[in-house]
């Protein structure tokens, strides 16, 4: 196995890949910021290494910083986590050539994968459903562009071909509008992705959010491990999610499931990837893929018994994966809710300290949070502070035991988004199951 392993992130995400580590027997050394010493993982790492002040952009995203901490502690591999450098091709790159192995996909594959113009395409040429579109980047020729638009037909959506994070993307509804909207994501797109090129989709009115969680080793194994449903969002940003998705039978899941492995097998894909669709009147559209493990991962192991993250690991190892297709069962319903340090009301961070922590607890029910009590939650990165998995052998009941998991758990002394997810675990719609990416906003009065 893997001897020693550098965890360049921090928070819920370093702790689930240290306790993976550490249950595989290889030791782990923590990364932090000079506001982060006091997280849990790096207490309990085998080593920590100090990476810079509490900027991300001179600690976890300074890439020289992270890989001399894999240099002086004598580390054999680096693991990204998600967000962070987790998507950057040109730090997978320098980990490989400074002689670390990444734990991620090949680099060539993240930069294939992180330009949405050449995933799109490459999606495309592996059989896999796209929205209708540009297929392609959209030029100057105003005439030309006015005319893909009405043949996709209005509302379109112009998105950045190298946006993230929810961010470069514009719905327009008619052609007056659409110049106007071109130039203003370009512009955007310039200032935060240093990348100006934009595409048109076809603006789906009422799809949910549907991925696909898959794994390859690099001997051309590939598995799926079927779907999660992740529609609950606000700001393009997941807030629920769940396995399986409401309403999708066995024959679905197969056909769009095997359709990812054989897309995979095309791009010589390796390590834990999933595929983003959008889900409209029984149709997929494949909106991106995600390089790297995802926040929501959980819900897919409490469903199928697969440890993502020590797969992830095992690949990274060179070995092959030792579960086949025919090997997976689904079983029951998972459902997680990410818990942000954020009023309920306004959305507005809540850092702090933590006087009062209490986790919920039961059967099937999974914390997965680095928070502590006493812990002071700095006010420098995301909000998200952990997640709660509720898993049962069906969705009422999986829902029942989160009902319960939200009215046990105390977090005192910041604020947080409890009160919101007691909100929708009670929402008739939801309860019901297959609400659309819009639900939440329009149920907000965002919309
Ligand atoms: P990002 O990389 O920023 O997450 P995505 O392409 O994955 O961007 O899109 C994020 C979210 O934006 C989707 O989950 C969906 O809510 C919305 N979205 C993206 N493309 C479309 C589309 N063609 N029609 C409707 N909604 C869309």
């Amino acid at each position: 196995m893997l001897e020693k392993v550098v965890i360049a992130n921090r928070g819920e995400i370093a702790l689930r890949i240290l306790r993976a580590c550490h249950e595989l027997g290889i030791k782990t050394v923590a990364v932090f910021s000079e506001v982060d010493r006091e997280q849990k993982h790096v207490f309990l790492a085998d080593e920590a290494v100090c990476i810079g002040p509490a900027a991300s952009a001179e600690s976890y995203l300074n890439i020289p910083s992270v890989i001399s901490a894999a240099e002086v502690s004598d580390a054999v591999a680096i693991h990204p986590g998600y967000g962070f450098l987790s998507e950057n091709a040109d730090f997978a790159e320098r980990v490989e050539k400074s002689g670390f192995i990444f734990i991620g996909p090949r680099a060539e594959t993240i930069r294939l994968m992180g330009d949405k113009v050449s995933a799109i395409k490459t999606m495309k040429d592996a059989g896999i459903p796209c929205v209708p579109g540009s297929d392609g980047p959209l030029g100057e020729d105003m005439d030309e562009i006015s005319l893909i638009a009405r043949e996709i037909g209005y509302p379109v959506i112009i998105k950045a071909s190298g946006g993230g994070g929810g961010r470069g993307m514009r719905v327009v509804h008619s052609e007056a509008s659409l110049k106007n909207a071109i130039s203003m994501t370009k512009s955007e797109a310039l200032v935060a992705f240093g990348n100006d090129m934009v595409y048109m989709e076809k603006f789906l009115e009422h799809p949910r959010h549907i991925e696909i969680q898959v794994l390859a080793d690099e001997h051309g194994n590939v598995i799926h491990l079927g779907e999660r449903d992740c529609s609950m969002q606000r700001r393009h940003q997941k807030v629920i999610e769940e396995a399986p998705a409401p309403g999708i039978t066995d024959a679905i899941r197969k056909e769009i499931g095997n359709r990812c492995v054989e897309a995979c097998r095309a791009i010589s894909y390796r390590g834990a990837g999933t595929f983003e669709f959008l889900y409209e009147d029984g149709n997929f559209y494949f909106i991106e893929m995600n390089t790297r493990v995802q926040v929501e991962h959980p819900v897919t192991e409490m469903i199928t018994g697969v440890d993502i993250v020590k797969e992830q690991l095992r690949i990274a190892n060179s070995e092959e994966l030792k579960i086949r297709q025919k090997d997976i069962r689904f079983n029951g319903h998972a459902i997680e809710c990410r818990i942000n340090a954020e009023d309920p009301d306004t959305f507005m961070p809540s850092p702090g300290t933590v006087e009062h922590f209490h986790p919920p607890g039961g059967p099937g029910i999974r914390v997965e949070t680095h928070v502590y009590q006493g812990y002071k939650i700095p006010p420098h990165y995301d909000s998200m502070i952990g997640k709660i998995i509720a898993h049962s052998e069906s969705r009422e009941l999986a829902l029942a035991r989160m009902k319960m998991a939200l009215a046990e758990v105390v977090i005192d002394g910041i604020k947080t988004n409890i009160p919101l997810h007691q909100r929708l675990i009670d929402d008739g719609s939801f309860m019901a199951g297959g609400t659309d990416i819009h639900y939440l906003e329009n149920k907000l009065g965002l919309k």
